[in-house]
């Protein structure tokens, strides 16, 4: 079964998360303290997804995204935000989130966003075997990226951005087309998702983040890969 991480500090929103993703047929831990979901996610290392909230007693989510990000770029990381927290969302992403829900979120809202991320991660690309665009090499079999022979460290969201540019050399792509490719048809969320993760993949890639040359901005659209 698939396994989810829920770290909430108050009860009744907790519940609330947990009995509807056990509905939708998830294995879930439950946290009550950013400290005891980093202690879980140690004794279950196959857990797929964590929904971690931000305001917490202890540590906030936040630094327990840094945490697990700083050992684990597979897991896939919803933050779970206050509609006040505009900042937040982006923060929590430039740490290392693949995405966040605003509260209060539907039960279908948020099995969508766990399931779309699941299948992002589970995908196994068996086309082709690399890409190569110097000096870019993205390797599909062990979802690796490599530039100038260096490995570069991706989340399973910014290796899936990664290969759809590299599928679409020269190609402007709209913000809108690019959260169909990568977060999929059926997803609820909003377009800031894209501009704040290829800000992030723009940092691990790019020569220089503020002036960059491979991921190149098409003003008033979206996005091109320069080949
Ligand atoms: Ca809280």
């Amino acid at each position: 079964m698939k396994k989810v991480l829920v770290l909430e500090d108050e009860s009744s929103i907790r519940s609330f998360i947990v009995i509807n993703l056990r509905r939708a047929g998830y294995d879930v831990i439950e946290a009550e303290s950013g400290e005891e979901a980093l202690e879980k996610l140690q004794e279950n290392p196959d857990t797929r997804v964590a929904l971690l909230d931000i305001m917490l007693p202890g540590i906030d989510g936040f630094e327990v995204c840094r945490r697990i990000r700083a050992t684990n770029l597979r897991i896939g990381i919803i933050m779970l935000t206050a509609r006040s927290q505009e900042m937040d969302k982006v923060t929590g992403l430039m740490t290392g989130a693949d995405d966040y829900v605003t509260k209060p979120f539907s039960p279908a809202e948020l099995t969508a966003r766990v399931d779309a991320l699941i299948r992002r991660s589970g995908v196994t690309d068996d086309t082709t075997d690399r890409i190569t665009q110097l000096p870019f090499v993205l390797n599909t079999r062990n979802r690796t990226l490599e530039k100038d022979g260096q490995r570069i460290k991706l989340t399973q969201m910014e290796y899936a951005i990664m290969k759809m540019f590299m599928e679409n050399p020269g190609k402007a792509l709209s913000r809108e087309e690019i959260l169909d490719l990568v977060w999929g048809r059926d997803y609820f969320g909003e377009l800031k998702i894209v501009d704040v993760n290829i800000r992030r993949l723009r940092l691990k890639i790019e020569d220089n983040a503020t002036n960059p040359t491979y991921i190149t901005t098409v003003w008033g659209y979206g996005y091109k890969w320069e080949a």
